[in-house]
């Protein structure tokens, strides 16, 4: 018998007592014709370590083979920490063959019961081994950066590499003027649909068409059309107006290589690196019309399940496309194509996206709520939601590279001086060079004063304590409400593949949920 109780896990309830979880243990030993050897008690230990004097006396006891069963009233009496619970279920007892027992979770190991199947805890699990893997990929990626291979290649549409100059931009004349008159339509109040048209009537090659095959505009032209989702990103790309933003983009989940924006906060910026096309004014404009459509925009564009969606037919990444009707002013629908259509033969698909995700969103709120576990969501979430701790040791590494930086720039000004006086500089290089650092010192200095007022505001975010109530919300609107928050699906679903007889085949990420999908096959075919 293993028994736990803590305060810091909010046992407060009588239920959880000694007392109780004693009597139901001895029960279940009645009950079940069992031989006590021994009681083993945690009290006033967290759940979420495994260094408890009890348990260490327990593990003990497995080594020894002096015992060959575990009973605990419920999973959480073995612990909080789902990794390692799990591990131990899943791994360390059977190895040393010790029948476990949750009573009230109804797990037997020695039962081949369903429940034993803790898919939950192998999916956290698998989750934690593909983190490790997509970390040591990252550290790759940071090793390439570091010996000087230039991993962002492609520069914004209107811009060119330089000649000569490594990661330097210089205006691409060719088609500076297309992206003039994108910001100059939409600071005059036409949106993006009247500036796709416009430039699709003109036969203007897209910014990848354009990068391909060097075309410009072609009166024959079939493909590389325009999307109101290139303009809407060309209109807030600080890239016009002379800035550098780095590190804009980041793969939100080892599991699905979805590429999205980090905050703004942890992006890396230097201002007036190269020559602006835009005027800053202009660019306001613009984007003072953009924050008023706001949230609107963005729901449009941020497709619930985009990057999940994969053709049945070639495996690859199915797009979401807007349609514009010939009609004029015709609300345009968001359509699901496959993007080898064209250029390969695949199939095109051509389905309606609001449907089916309205469709998804049904199968997988009526799958879910009979195997999701309050408690694990809970779970779960928040070991992932750690992000803010994130976001604070984000802003302390970055203060001290800008610390760094800053120390190094005093050192070479004060070489350099002395280089001046020795004569190896000459004077007027000397005052070039200078005022290029100091100038450069005082940006750095000014970020570090911005950086400085963000970290106190995150400290303050995590040391308020409403964070439950958040999770809590979470929870009730995934299981319930209109709306489901993307960072389930992440967890939930692996991927969604559609074939040409609309058939849809929903992979998640628990096995069990995926034996059920198999026979959904039929029910979820969408017209
Ligand atoms: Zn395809």
């Amino acid at each position: 018998m293993y028994i736990r109780l803590s305060r810091e896990d909010g046992d407060k309830q009588e239920s959880e007592s000694i007392g109780n979880q004693r009597k139901i243990l001895q029960r279940y030993i009645k009950e079940n014709n069992l031989i006590l050897i021994k009681e083993y008690i945690d009290d006033g230990v967290s759940g979420t370590t495994f260094n408890r004097p009890g348990f260490n006396e327990l593990l003990q006891d497995i080594e020894n083979k002096s015992i060959n069963m575990v009973i605990t009233k419920d999973l959480s009496r073995l612990g909080r920490d789902y990794i390692k619970t799990g591990e131990y279920i899943e791994n360390y007892f059977p190895e040393k063959n010790i029948r476990y027992v949750a009573i009230t979770d109804g797990i037997d190991t020695y039962i081949d019961s369903t429940n034993n199947d803790i898919t939950p805890f192998k999916a956290i699990m698998n989750d934690m081994y593909a983190k490790d893997i997509s970390k040591k990929i990252r550290s790759v990626y940071k090793e390439k950066q570091k010996n000087g291979e230039n991993l962002c290649s492609i520069p914004a549409y209107g811009y060119k590499k330089h000649p000569n100059i490594k990661n330097k931009l210089v205006i691409d004349e060719n088609v500076a003027d297309i992206v003039r008159k994108i910001f100059d339509m939409y600071a005059n109040e036409h949106g993006s649909v009247e500036i796709v048209n416009y430039l699709n009537n003109n036969k203007y090659l897209s910014p990848t068409g354009y990068r391909k095959t060097g075309i410009i505009q072609d009166k024959n032209k079939t493909n590389y059309d325009w999307n109101e989702v290139t303009i809407c990103n060309m209109l807030k790309n600080e890239v016009y107006i002379g800035n550098t933003i780095q590190n804009k983009k980041t793969v939100v989940s080892y599991k699905v290589k979805k590429i999205r924006t980090v905050e703004k906060e942890n992006q890396i910026r230097v201002n007036n690196t190269h020559e602006p096309i835009i005027d800053r004014d202009i660019f306001d404009k613009v984007n003072s019309i953009l924050e008023k459509k706001g949230t609107n925009t963005k729901l449009k564009y941020d497709y619930l399940l985009r990057g999940f969606l994969y053709c049945y037919h070639c495996k690859r990444k199915l797009q979401i496309v807007l349609k514009n009707n010939s009609r004029r002013n015709a609300k345009s629908h968001p359509y699901i194509t496959c993007s080898n259509y064209k250029s390969r033969g695949c199939y095109p698909l051509n389905i309606n996206y609001e449907k089916f995700e309205k469709h998804i969103l049904y199968v997988v709120r009526k799958i879910i709520p009979i195997y999701a576990d309050k408690e694990i969501f809970y779970s779960v979430y928040e070991k992932y939601q750690n992000k803010t701790l994130d976001i604070r040791e984000g802003f302390k590494r970055k203060l001290t590279q800008l610390d760094k930086v800053i120390y190094e720039i005093n050192n070479n000004l004060g070489t350099m001086y002395m280089d001046k006086l020795k004569g190896v500089l000459l004077e007027e290089d000397y005052i070039r060079y200078s005022q290029k650092l100091i100038f450069e010192r005082t940006n750095l200095t000014k970020q570090k004063e911005e950086l400085q007022q963000k970290l106190a505001k995150t400290e303050e975010k995590i040391n308020k304590e409403n964070k439950t109530k958040e999770l809590d919300e979470l929870i009730e609107n995934f299981l319930k409400s209109e709306k489901i928050h993307k960072m389930y699906l992440y967890r939930l679903i692996n991927k969604i593949e559609i074939d040409k007889d609309k058939n849809v085949y929903i992979y998640f990420n628990f096995s069990k949920l995926n034996s059920i999908n198999e026979n959904l096959d039929d029910s979820i075919k969408i017209e």
